[in-house]
């Protein structure tokens, strides 16, 4: 079986190394460089505490039990390669008003009925896990199994991996159109470097899945979600897990193309902390924006006033590939035989990328799914227009 993933991203990283490594002849096309998007314009963060019940969550419980075995199994198949920076190291939601925190208690008694480890903490109990928490939060939920990864460095690994088991990965080639025969069926792709053969293609854009679904005569309702993030420089005080606001959940299951902003800290290995972010449909621009590096900055303040002093070495944007419904498409385009998408994974596509990989390997090869596929289904009711 011969398959075209279009993007270079985490996604089509994860797609081209699950699907090369059950045999499959895999080629990605991408118009720019590896991981020149989005998936280096994040943090990195593997979460299950952001995750109300249901199939996303089910998607990041599959994805991260698998994100635990990658750095040893990557090990295996493409040796001694820079590390991935896996670390469990645990998240800490923070409640600071009577409301976050009622809501907060709530959804972590949902999240546990989920099989979700989430520990209801007091003030004196938080504190002696984050000493540097602001001492006016009211309470807090621990979550054990939220993790993170250096999104860059793990793309890289994965599509090392995809080259190993056979995989090419060719770069400056922009996808321009789909090749059909007599039935209708995509057959292949018109890109600026001629034309590809395929049995089916994947459309792994990130935030211009949408864009491109339509170029190929397929449909898909992905877009740009713009978010910015601080760099601190190196710093001798080190946050021990990921830090973030309880109003977080909130923004990231929000619609508006209003601006959105939650907090959310943690120290990297190399010693900075990232602060995160804003949320906002503005399509692609990425000016800069004092305005929402200030607000970042304030709300990061308010929670860890320890931050107060520390230096910001950097701001960057990325686009989010924003899915109406907040769940990823990965599943056949609803008309177009031979298209499919793994495409529309927000502000959760590094968390969600290994499951998302096996799933739709799973679907092209006709094989049962470990988790049930017709949630993220192209064809489900909450992504239907209305009339
Ligand atoms: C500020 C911010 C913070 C984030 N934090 C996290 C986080 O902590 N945890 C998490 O899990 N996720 C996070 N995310 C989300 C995550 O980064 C994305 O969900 C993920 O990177 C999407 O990966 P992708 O492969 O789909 O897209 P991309 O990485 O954007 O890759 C798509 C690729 O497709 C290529 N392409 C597009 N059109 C064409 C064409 N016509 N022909 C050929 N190639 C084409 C592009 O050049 C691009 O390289 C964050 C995102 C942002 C912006």
């Amino acid at each position: 079986m011969k398959v075209l993933i279009i993007g270079a991203g985490i996604i089509g990283a994860a797609c081209a190394r699950t699907m090369s490594r059950r045999g499959i002849d895999v080629t990605i096309l991408e118009r720019g460089s590896a991981v020149g998007a989005t998936s280096s314009a994040g943090e990195g963060n593997l979460l299950l505490s952001d995750k109300a019940p249901g199939p996303e969550l089910a998607l990041a419980t599959y994805s991260l039990d698998l994100w635990r075995r990658l750095p040893a199994a990557l090990a295996d198949e493409i040796g001694n390669f820079t590390s991935i920076e896996f670390e469990a190291k645990g998240g800490l939601v923070v409640a600071t008003s009577a409301e976050e925190s009622a809501g907060l208690a709530q959804l972590a008694e949902a999240q546990r009925g989920a099989g979700v480890e989430a520990r209801l903490l007091s003030v004196d109990e938080t504190l002696e896990l984050e000493p540097d928490v602001t001492p006016s939060m009211i309470a807090a939920v621990h979550y054990p199994q939220d993790a993170q990864v250096q999104p860059t460095i793990a793309t890289e690994a994965l599509l090392a991996s995809a080259r190993a088991a056979g995989a090419r990965v060719l770069v400056d080639t922009l996808v321009t159109g789909s090749r059909r025969d007599a039935s209708g069926r995509v057959v292949g792709l018109t890109t600026n470097r001629g034309d590809f053969d395929a049995d089916h293609v994947v459309v792994a854009a990130g935030p211009w899945s949408g864009e491109v679904a339509t170029r190929l005569g397929g449909t898909l309702d992905v877009g740009p979600r713009k978010g910015w993030l601080l760099v601190t420089t190196p710093m001798a005080h080190r946050i021990a897990h990921k830090v973030y606001d309880a109003n977080y959940v909130g923004a990231v299951q929000s619609d508006g193309g209003e601006r959105q902003f939650a907090t959310v800290l943690e120290s990297t290995a190399a010693g900075t902390v990232l602060i995160g972010s804003s949320r906002e449909n503005v399509g692609f621009d990425a000016d800069a924006d004092v305005a929402a590096w200030g607000a970042i900055a304030a709300r990061a303040v308010r929670l860890m006033p320890a931050l107060r002093d520390a230096a910001i070495m950097r701001a960057y944007c990325g686009f989010r590939p924003f899915s109406r419904d907040h769940l990823p498409v990965i599943g056949a385009d609803r008309d177009v035989a031979g298209l499919w998408y793994a495409a529309g994974h927000e502000g959760a596509g590094i968390g969600l990328a290994p499951g998302t990989a096996e799933l739709l390997t799973a679907l092209l090869l006709g094989a049962p799914t470990d988790i049930p596929a017709e949630p993220f289904s192209s064809l489900r009711p909450s992504l239907a227009r209305a009339a």
